[in-house]
């Protein structure tokens, strides 16, 4: 990231509202990771999650609107989404006006939401519809990013759906935030067990460069320990060592109110300082990203 863009305070970094208008799967923001808009499918309407993280900015205290998706309208909306970003319409609303010029440009459309997108049961349908509209409006340039847990690669469905990303611009961005199954339970809280997530990581890395993001955090106070990142570091390191390419490792904090009280984001001489380690002791690239100054 460069200073400049270190120095943005903007409001519309900050509000990743999941909604536009009345659309139920649908939204843009402009994104610090994408260096430009991304327009976000929010996948998971029913805020039904595999993992439970500790810093997770879904708000669970009221239901989603919806429980499944309905592929008609995310096509229909994603259509309108398109045709507001590429005219420019969608910088003269309030929430975008203060968008920088280098960054109205439209970067990918993202697989999210308030759930893990695999679990989507039409997941390899919708990736398909999205390439196709892509394919549609000549975007061949604008990637699709699945931002993902890494929790379903292993299942044939989610793997057809890989597939298709793949051969349409797309780029996986895997969570892992931990080296330890321990570290790792207290901060994504799933039943799923570290060495799934692991093996599912370095599967689809010995097929296409991996965006690894890692949140790490203050739990309790307490920043992760040394062992635990030089843990997260060997992971990293085992994943290269079994033929995965990792493209890059994005660090990054906690930006928003996160789900538990006793979760804060590190400092960004913190955040700093893991990337530091992480391209000293890997090799890797990584890239700071920080929470609120
Ligand atoms: S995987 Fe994402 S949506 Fe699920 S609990 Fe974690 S942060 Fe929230």
């Amino acid at each position: 990231m460069d200073n400049e863009q270190r120095k943005l305070p903007l409001l519309v970094h900050r509000d990743h509202r999941r909604t536009f208008a009345d659309n139920l799967y649908v939204y843009a923001v402009v994104s610090r990771r994408s260096k430009g808009v991304s327009i976000g499918l929010n996948l998971n309407p029913d805020k039904v999650c595999n993992f439970g993280c500790v810093y997770c900015q879904v708000d669970r205290t009221t239901p989603g609107p919806v429980r499944d998706v309905d592929l008609v309208r995310l096509r229909d909306e994603l259509e309108d989404m398109l045709d507001r970003v590429l005219s420019g319409q969608l910088f003269e609303e309030e929430l975008f006006r203060q968008t920088p010029e280098p960054l109205r440009r439209l970067n990918d459309i993202a697989f999210s939401g308030d759930g893990e997108p695999t679990t989507c049961p039409e997941f390899p349908e919708i990736v398909e519809m999205v390439a196709e509209v892509k394919r549609q409006r000549g975007l061949d340039g604008v990637k699709l990013v699945l931002i993902t847990n890494a929790t379903m690669f292993h299942r044939e469905r989610v793997e057809q759906g890989l597939k298709t990303l793949l051969a349409n611009n797309g780029e996986i961005w895997a969570k892992l935030e931990a080296g330890t199954e321990d570290y790792y339970h207290q901060v994504d809280r799933t039943t799923i067990p570290f060495q799934r997530i692991l093996d599912n990581i370095t599967q689809v890395a010995r097929v296409t460069p991996v965006v690894i993001q890692a949140l790490f955090l203050r739990l309790r106070g307490e920043p992760p320990s040394q062992d635990e990142l030089a843990a997260f570091c060997d992971r990293l390191e085992e994943i290269v060592r079994a033929g995965g390419t990792i493209k890059l490792v994005q660090v990054y904090t906690v930006a928003r109110k996160p789900a538990e009280e006793y979760v804060a984001p590190l400092s960004a001489a913190e955040v700093d300082a893991i990337v530091a380690l992480v391209r000293q002791r890997t090799g890797l690239a990584a890239e700071p990203f920080y929470g609120p100054a």
